[in-house]
């Protein structure tokens, strides 16, 4: 006689599409979806991260997070614009802006297009190799300061990033694998706006990479499958395997190592945080002052992405656009 126990939907009892083993629980497509929404509310209500008539701009990446987090506000009745940045990684790029596009057409919302390579004269890979430093270096700072100015001039209330359970639980295994007390502080999934930054929130948290590909796939949502050919050797993937390996011998080790850190530990950490807001990376008194080059505020005369520019793309038109970068910001 065959004992196994056939898994039925929680809410419906319907035949399943999804078994989450964290949640001691399972769902028929309709009631997943409704869960992976009802979880991205729950978490801006809980990090009281926006209200529900904030101009919102979603970061878009082309791949399955940034847009399933698009269609899910979207869906909870929210405001939102995208904006995707041409970062000139070959074909990887041109997939991803096209997949960001046909997202936003077939729905008929507005995408902001950025592309590094006709503004500022340089793509990720140029700068890769004349600052000698991994791509992700120069890659977050440009993505930092063209997302800060377009939220900052299209007077957009909050910037939301497709972050999700498994990107902040192996950030957070970096940080504390190396017990980095600042970026410890930092990793919240709200920063407030100040000092002219725009507000940052990560609604995704509570939901996983597995959950989100099964979203896309439910919602009928493209996405750019392949990982960008310059992570390879990239920190972050191999403490994701390693969390990955923790998560199947104990379902919820990811959410509960996080949301621990949030609950018990990130507290700790606010002197951390105030240092970090006072003082630049060099540890001198800020006050922030415009940059005398595109006019956003750094504590240093030229702000980084300014330095990065003149570095990497010197014969390059000055910077026209009002944008800002802050070096020091340990969010991603
Ligand atoms: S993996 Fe690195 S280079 Fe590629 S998009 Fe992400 S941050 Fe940029
Ligand atoms: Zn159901
Ligand atoms: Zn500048």
């Amino acid at each position: 006689m065959n004992h196994t126990k056939v898994m039925r939907c929680k809410v419906c009892k319907g035949p399943i599409v999804i078994e989450l083993r964290q949640h001691n629980a399972a769902f028929c497509a309709e009631h997943f979806i409704a869960f992976c929404q009802n979880q991205v509310a729950r978490t801006i209500k809980k990090f009281w991260m926006f209200g529900p008539d904030a101009k919102v701009l979603v970061a878009v990446s082309g791949g399955k997070d940034s847009l399933a987090l698009w269609d899910i506000l979207i869906e909870l009745g929210y405001d939102v614009d995208g904006l995707v940045i041409g970062l000139g990684i070959g074909e990887y790029s041109n997939e991803s802006t096209q997949f960001a596009r046909d997202f936003a057409t077939r729905r008929e919302l507005t995408l902001h297009e950025y592309d590094l390579a006709s503004e500022h004269g340089f793509t990720v890979p140029d700068a890769a190799k004349s600052t000698s430093r991994v791509p992700c270096s120069a890659c977050g700072l440009s993505k930092r300061h063209i997302f800060d100015s377009v939220a900052i001039d299209g007077g957009y209330d909050v910037v939301v990033t497709g972050h999700n359970l498994d990107d902040e639980a192996a950030v957070l295994w970096g940080n504390v694998a190396r017990w980095q007390a600042e970026y410890l502080a930092r990793q919240h999934p709200v920063l407030p706006a100040r000092n002219g930054f725009p507000r940052k929130c990560k609604p995704l948290i509570r939901l996983s990479e597995r959950e989100m590909a099964a979203y896309c796939v439910l919602r009928n949502i493209d996405y750019v499958v392949e990982e960008c050919p310059m992570a390879a050797g990239n920190k972050h993937l191999e403490y994701k395997a390693l969390l990955n390996d923790m998560e199947v011998a104990s379902p919820g080790a990811k959410h509960h190592f996080y949301f621990g850190f949030l609950d018990r530990a990130a507290p700790l950490f606010a002197d951390a945080f105030e240092a970090s807001d006072q003082t630049n990376s060099h540890g001198s008194e800020l006050p922030l002052s415009p940059c005398s080059s595109c006019g956003q505020p750094s504590s240093n005369e030229i702000c980084a992405f300014c330095k990065l520019v003149d570095r990497v793309a010197p014969s390059a038109e000055p910077v026209s656009v009002e944008i800002s970068a802050r070096s020091d910001m340990i969010d991603r």
